[in-house]
């Protein structure tokens, strides 16, 4: 079984995710503060750890940095807040493997737990379901994307979006089905949100995205992933 350290001050957020980790069959550790966080992680060897950021008496940031420097190799994904775009740079540089921002559904948040334990363990990339466009090779369950053998970062809705397109291949899909069926109705971006999601899904996927091959625009309507 594997195990899980949950390092989480918020009460309600503590609990939700110890009952889903436990109900897909974790086993889960939890700690309410940095300092706790980090004698936990120094006194017992988990298969992950899970860190939010913003933490009584040590912040996230210190517990990751403390760890690392304590020779700890165990896979960490911090747990950031929306819009603190900094975090998520500063947190991989501190030595973070992932990170995830709040709100997140619990999908979300167990398919990137299994990509990462699947990657700690050490399973070979053909095990994973991979599916070519332009520059990339994805595998949509995993949310795992690659050029050649090196890992690419792509956001979730990133994920979504190609998984939606690539759903409908070689027909044009209009911006507001991508507007439903990606972002859904609770949600309020507009049509050039769409727009500058495909302007740097381009930058990930096409060989020149000037020239874009891969994901064409139909003009006056939406976009078409054109692949085999
Ligand atoms: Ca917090």
């Amino acid at each position: 079984m594997k195990r899980i350290l949950l390092i989480e001050d918020e009460p309600a957020m503590q609990m939700g995710l110890k009952d889903n980790l436990e109900l897909e069959g974790y086993q889960v550790d939890v700690a309410g503060d940095g300092e706790r966080g980090l004698a936990k992680i120094k006194a017992n060897p988990v298969d992950l750890i899970l860190l939010d950021v913003m933490l009584p008496k040590l912040s996230g940031f210190d517990v990751c940095k403390s760890a690392r420097a304590a020779g700890i190799a165990t896979p960490i994904v911090l747990l950031t807040a929306r819009g603190e775009e900094i975090d998520k740079v500063l947190g991989l540089e501190l030595g973070a493997d992932d990170y995830i921002t709040k709100p997140f559904g619990v999908r979300e948040l167990l398919a990137r737990i299994k990509a990462i334990l699947r990657r700690s363990a050490g399973i070979p990339t053909k095990e994973l379901q991979l599916t070519s466009i332009g520059r990339l090779q994805l595998d949509f369950a995993a949310f795992v994307a690659r050029e050649n053998e090196t890992e690419v970062r792509l956001s979730h809705k990133e994920f979504e979006i190609l998984a939606f397109l690539y759903q409908n291949k070689n027909q044009v899909v209009s911006r507001y089905d991508l507007l439903e069926k990606v972002w859904g109705y609770d949600e309020q971006p507009t049509t050039r949100t769409v727009d500058n999601f495909m302007v740097r899904l381009r930058q990930k996927i096409e060989t020149n995205p000037n020239q874009p091959k891969v994901i064409l625009t139909v003009h006056g309507t939406g976009y078409k992933l054109v692949t085999a």
